[in-house]
């Protein structure tokens, strides 16, 4: 097992990923801006190294000051977290050739995953089921795309290869409109992600975001640990996801927990990672993977009982995963609500300092969170401050635990979207389960 890992990231999951090294036994290193000297993780941290001024470009973002980083503090991997470097394949490859193990997939997986046409075909060769469309990008000629465009079916959408975070996509409801959509995603794509290449998809009307958590070991063992629900978004940003998802089957779950876990060993996966999936109409719809640890893994923990980061952390040192298949068990419903520093109406950013913190408790209660009482929320940051989760024998259960969790927490000096959480467990569609992905959007313009 590693000696000494070195947290690349902030906040929460920062404060997990210290969590799982110091039960593995292994020493920590904390890197942050200099906005974040207060920080939960970097206090309890062995070492802490201070990478650069606020703005996450000259920090969490600097891959020569990160593997300075690991160079002074003799670490030997480096846990790059969600987000910021997490899915950067140059820096993947920079940890590995300066003599650092990258805590996720090899380099080439994450290009070959990062890519959006590229994934999609090694998704098609390994048998797991896409939205209808282009076969690889769209070329220039326009009667071909307009003629691919009326096989497919109106609506269409055009989505940039190299997009990410929602954006670079675009949706054409009708033919005349198609041509001066494909030139305007392409020139967007180009300027925003340095790579002109675009594709072409149906474009469903309703669907469901589902998303199955898998985990691969570098000795021929690949384990899907089921899916989560993820369609309760705004602006594409997750606000509530659960597990299982509602209405899937057992006999579902398993086709795909077996293609999936066939389609890693085919790409060579190792570590955690998720396949998206749009859901409608009883079809999954692969949309695109995430080569690392997701902000919502806790609800696959709470019902698999497996603790994904600590396995992500011993895959990477070459260890054998310590289950197959066959040992996955779930058990209940999860349930996790994202803590916002926001608005609870206007959605903007609320930094500034929590007054008072209290957390709340109980059974199946479980709070992924930084903040403290004393706390300041800094501005220049993902407005995320913590994760509340439930887990319950049944959903409604969950809900229960998860209400009875909103009611306690106190957070004070900041606005957040505790409101809205409970508006949302309180909503009988929600509770109903199976909304789909434009559900929350509809109910706050409706209720504007
Ligand atoms: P990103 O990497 O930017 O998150 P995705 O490919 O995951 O891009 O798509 C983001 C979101 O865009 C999806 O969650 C869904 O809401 C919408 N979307 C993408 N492709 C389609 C499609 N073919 N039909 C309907 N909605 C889509």
């Amino acid at each position: 097992m590693f000696d000494k890992v070195l947290i690349a990231n902030r906040g929460e999951i920062a404060l997990r990923v210290l969590r799982a090294c110091r039960e593995l036994g292994i020493a920590t290193v904390a890197v942050h801006s200099t906005a974040d000297r207060d920080l939960k993780h970097v206090r309890l941290a062995d070492e802490s190294v201070c990478i650069g001024p606020p703005s996450s470009t000259d920090s969490y973002l600097n891959i020569p000051a990160l593997i300075s980083a690991a160079e002074v503090t003799d670490a030997v991997a480096i846990h790059p977290g969600y987000g910021f470097l997490s899915e950067n394949a140059d820096f993947a490859e920079r940890v590995e050739s300066s003599g650092f193990v990258f805590i996720g997939p090899r380099a080439e997986t994450i290009r070959l995953m990062g890519d959006k046409v590229s994934a999609k075909n090694a998704m098609i060769k390994a048998g797991v089921p896409c939205v209808p469309g282009s076969e690889g990008a769209l070329g220039d000629d326009p009667e071909e795309n307009l003629r691919l465009a009326r096989g497919i079916g109106y609506p269409v959408i055009i989505k940039a290869a190299g997009g990410g975070g929602g954006r670079g996509m675009r949706v054409v409801h009708a033919e005349a409109a198609l041509l001066n959509a494909i030139s305007l995603t392409r020139g967007e794509a180009l300027s925003a992600f340095g790579n002109g290449n675009v594709y072409m998809e149906k474009f469903l009307e309703h669907p469901r975001h589902v998303e199955f958590q898998v985990i691969a070991d570098e000795h021929g063992h690949a384990v899907c640990l089921g899916e989560r629900d993820c369609s309760m978004q705004r602006r594409h940003q997750k606000v509530i996801e659960e597990a299982p998802a509602p209405g899937i089957s057992d006999e579902q779950r398993h086709r795909m927990s077996e293609r999936l876990a066939r389609a890693c060993l085919e790409i060579g996966y190792r570590g955690a990672g998720t396949f998206e999936f749009l859901y409608e109409d009883g079809e999954f719809y692969f949309i695109e993977m995430n080569t690392r640890i997701q902000v919502e893994h806790p609800v696959t923990e709470l019902i698999t009982g497996i603790d994904l980061v600590r396995e992500q952390i011993r895959v990477a040192a070459g260890q054998e995963l310590s289950f197959r298949q066959d040992d996955i068990v779930l058990n209940g419903h999860a349930i996790e609500c994202r803590l916002n520093a926001e608005d609870p109406r206007s959605f903007m950013p609320s930094p500034g300092t929590i007054k008072q913190y209290h957390a709340p408790g109980g059974p199946g209660i479980r709070v992924d969170t930084h903040i403290y009482s004393g706390y300041v929320v800094p501005p220049y940051y993902d407005s995320m401050i913590g994760k509340l989760i439930a887990h319950g024998d049944t959903r409604d259960v969950a809900i229960a635990r998860m209400h009875g969790a909103l009611t306690e927490i106190v957070i004070e000096g900041i606005n957040t979207n505790i409101a809205l959480h409970k508006d949302l467990l309180n909503d009988a569609a929600f509770r109903a389960g199976g909304t789909d992905i434009h559900y929350l959007e509809k109910k706050l313009k409706a209720e504007a």
